[in-house]
């Protein structure tokens, strides 16, 4: 069997210096906001190219925190509304409507899943005040054009990063565009925490400092509250975590590309559509980091059955688009027609890729995938 994603042995190769660093948490009698969140926080602004990280709870509260703030500093306010893939997770809608704000759902580019310019052009209204690309699957959106656009329309921008941790477009990294950055440190991200985590990256020292008091309270100073926040930090044992794996991020994104290419040379079944690895022009130069290796088929299920017959675990990311979700049953939005969102999550199928995965699973299962046919 090879599985979606195997987290233990993948922790496993880390396990001495995790039980390392978590027993010099544990001994030090600290356990929140301490010296290991600060470390986290300058290795990771040292890794994005950004000047702040703002260790969070989760990844949702990293998107979240960040309209929050904006709003504490007048720059957002109820019933803006924000330009958001209709195919992204739903993490990246809730941060806007816990806000209460207006989603307004943009059909992504057909071929690399994320934010298409023109579509969102066409989406901009009087009330629009910010755009949240997500760079769905581990590939940068096409930043260029749209900070390009936010700039000539005075937008702000919110970069939803939980997929791609080290991907870059123009050289410049994820969480180094736009005006802020989520990024998420579920265990099953490229750069993951064992437990829950996440962080905001920004070069903008007055939205930092209201989301550093935000995640504590409200709180800079210990009892005085000078915002309404809440209850949303990293504490010191994940930060350690972290500090051990970020080490060995760009190693592992490296063996995700090894995968990926066994995948792309190898997979040749005319029913089965590759990923397109950017449509931005060469001279953007994108580098894709596959937090998902995603194929499309308009014969998914069976495609999904006959990997599973053969030994090999797939997922689909995702099975219902957030605008078909009960969740959003009340909103304008609920139920609207979004042609290509709606085609992607019929037909998309996430085959298994991860740094521990050997070359002859990719091989196996790039066989596995030549050998399906509809009528097998
Ligand atoms: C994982 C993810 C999130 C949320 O991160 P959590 O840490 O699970 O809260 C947000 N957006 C996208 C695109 C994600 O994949």
């Amino acid at each position: 069997m090879i599985p979606f994603l195997d987290l233990k042995s993948l922790n496993k190769v880390h396990r001495e210096e995790l039980i390392e660093a978590a027993t010099r948490v544990i001994d030090s009698g600290w356990y929140i906001q301490g010296e290991c969140l600060k470390r986290f926080e300058e290795e990771f602004s040292a890794y994005t190219g950004s000047l702040h990280t703002v260790g969070v709870a989760n990844g949702l509260d990293a998107l979240t925190l960040t309209i929050r703030a904006w709003k504490e500093l007048g720059k957002l306010k109820d019933h803006d509304e924000v330009i958001v893939p209709a195919n992204t997770y739903i993490a990246t809608l809730l941060a806007v409507t816990e806000n209460n704000l207006i989603p307004v759902l943009v059909e992504p580019d057909a071929d690399t899943y994320n934010l298409c310019p023109k579509n969102i052009e066409q989406a901009l209204t009087e009330k629009t005040r910010l755009i949240m690309p997500v760079h769905l699957y581990g590939q940068l959106a096409d930043m260029p054009a749209i900070d390009a656009i936010a700039k000539r329309k005075n937008l702000l921008v919110l970069e939803d990063s939980a997929q791609a941790h080290g991907a870059q477009v123009a050289g410049r990294n994820a969480g180094n565009w736009g005006d802020a950055s989520g990024f998420s440190f579920y265990p099953g991200k490229n750069l993951g925490a064992l437990g829950d985590a996440g962080a905001i990256t920004s070069s903008d020292d007055e939205l930092v400092n209201m989301i550093q008091a935000l995640r504590n309270y409200g709180s800079h100073e210990k009892y005085k509250n000078v915002v309404q926040g809440v209850n949303s930090r990293l504490d010191e044992i994940q930060a350690a975590m972290l500090s051990v794996k970020l080490k060995y991020l760009q190693a592992q994104t490296n063996a995700r590309r090894r995968v990926a290419a066994i995948y792309m040379t190898g997979i040749n079944n005319p029913l089965i559509k590759l990923p397109l690895n950017s449509n931005i022009n060469v001279k953007n130069h994108t580098s894709h980091v596959w937090h998902l290796f995603v194929v499309r088929t308009e014969v998914r299920d069976a495609l999904q059955c006959h990997l599973a017959k053969s030994g090999v675990q797939t997922l689909i990311h995702y099975p219902i688009p957030p605008h078909q979700q009960q969740a959003y049953i009340q909103s304008e939005f609920y139920d609207k027609t979004f042609p290509i969102t709606e085609r992607i999550h019929r037909e998309v199928l996430s085959l298994p890729i991860s740094p521990v995965m050997t070359d002859a699973e990719a091989y196996h299962v790039v066989e596995v995938c030549n050998s399906f046919s509809v009528d097998a």
